[in-house]
């Protein structure tokens, strides 16, 4: 895939990891440790709150910064050695010349959904409770950051616009080396997952049964050249096939690519590059984004209940859908196709589907279909 994405134009992405040898690396250095002892590596958190005063990231804090932070008027020296502060300036200079970029920089800006707490990870349970299990060590931690799925929403479009790639992060998680792939997938929520199937505009009474997990369970991750394929159950299909022979076909100088079990395979196991846009495919054509963005040694500061990983990094709330009569409620129905309305699809909550859509005696009005819409920001 490097001929398609190449990574040495982007400075954000890292060089390829050897996750195993990263949790090696790190084992061995703390080991000889000063302060540890033997093999072991152990630190009181007297010890530790001391190393967190003298290297912690408060220390990087300059006295100007709130000023330089905050103030339009600042203006960046021409003489400066500070590599952040000339690229700051480049950047600037470029905003102000260059509409499109400044746009483009509001855009990606406005969609980055950033955690609501920074601390993410560290110790929330009593290691007494009954669902405790230690985390066994040596161990490392992964950010990973799933993105909202790339893909037409159902939302109507006015104009036809020019197909704009989604960059929001969905959800993100903290998994642990020693966690198989298909526990991160179990954990990803997805509203494509929780559709419930099927026109329910001649029994809207009627409580859904299934949704689209209970019938579409197949799905794959795309990392560093493998596709992982979920294959769990008996009805799963191989979703890489078909674009393995794809790729074998064309001459677009992409692949070999390699194919493994997403239930047989490790995150420790794992090469990759943080940062790097990896993919994660189910039901059918719903296309997630995956970024590895942080990858850390295990130290008694991360949670140490192995069964409350994969964790959930908590993000801003989501934007809702309103209801296009009152704009008040969440949308609970989608409707397509009824002339009645000036828009198709048109989104209703609860009240306004039915008041609108039925008579006195529960019958429908005009011809419709009407199908339970499941909202992103009841999701996770
Ligand atoms: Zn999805
Ligand atoms: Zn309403």
């Amino acid at each position: 895939m490097e001929a398609v994405h190449k990574t040495d134009t982007r400075s954000w992405i890292t060089s390829k990891i050897n996750v195993k040898q990263f949790r090696e690396d790190w084992d061995g250095s703390l080991s000889t440790f000063p302060i540890s002892t033997k093999k072991e590596f152990k630190m009181t958190t007297t010890e530790y709150a001391e190393l967190e005063k003298e290297c912690g990231l408060a220390t990087m804090k300059c006295p100007a910064q709130d000023y330089i932070e905050i103030s339009k008027e600042f203006s960046i020296p021409e003489d400066v050695s500070l590599e952040t502060l000339k690229l700051q300036k480049e950047d600037i200079e470029r905003r102000q010349k260059d509409s499109k970029y400044e746009a483009l920089v509001y855009c990606h800006s406005k969609n980055y959904n950033y955690p609501t707490h920074h601390h993410a990870g560290i110790e929330t349970v009593n290691p007494d409770d009954a669902a405790y299990v230690k985390v066994q060590e040596p161990e490392v931690l992964l950010w990973v950051q799933v993105f909202r799925p790339e893909k037409r929403s159902t939302t109507y479009y006015k104009y036809n616009q020019a197909r704009m790639p989604n960059f929001a992060i969905d959800q993100e998680f903290i998994v642990l080396g020693c966690q198989y792939l298909t526990e991160l997938r179990d954990k990803i929520d997805c509203v494509s997952d929780k559709a419930i199937p099927g026109d329910y505009s001649d029994y809207p009474d009627l409580p859904p049964e299934t949704t689209c997990k209970d019938l579409y369970k197949s799905g794959f991750f795309y990392i560093d050249g493998t596709f992982y394929n979920d294959m769990r159950h008996a009805d799963c299909r191989d979703y890489s096939e078909p674009i393995i022979s794809w790729a074998a076909s064309s001459n677009r100088g992409i692949g070999p690519f390699r194919k493994a079990l997403m239930e047989k395979s490790k995150f420790i196991d794992l090469d990759l590059q943080l940062g790097y846009p990896y993919v994660y495919v189910h039901q059918g054509d719903c296309e997630h984004l995956i970024v590895f963005s942080d990858l850390q040694y295990y130290t008694h500061h991360h949670c140490s209940n192995r069964l409350q990983y994969p964790l959930h990094v908590s993000l801003k709330p989501k934007r809702r859908v309103l209801c296009m009569i009152c704009r008040i409620h969440t949308a609970e129905w989608i409707v397509f196709d009824n002339k009645r309305l000036p828009e198709n699809p048109f989104y209703f909550c609860k009240t306004c589907f039915f008041s609108f859509n039925y008579d006195e005696n529960n019958q429908k009005i005009g011809n419709f279909r009407a199908y339970h819409h499941i909202d992103r920001s009841n999701i996770l």
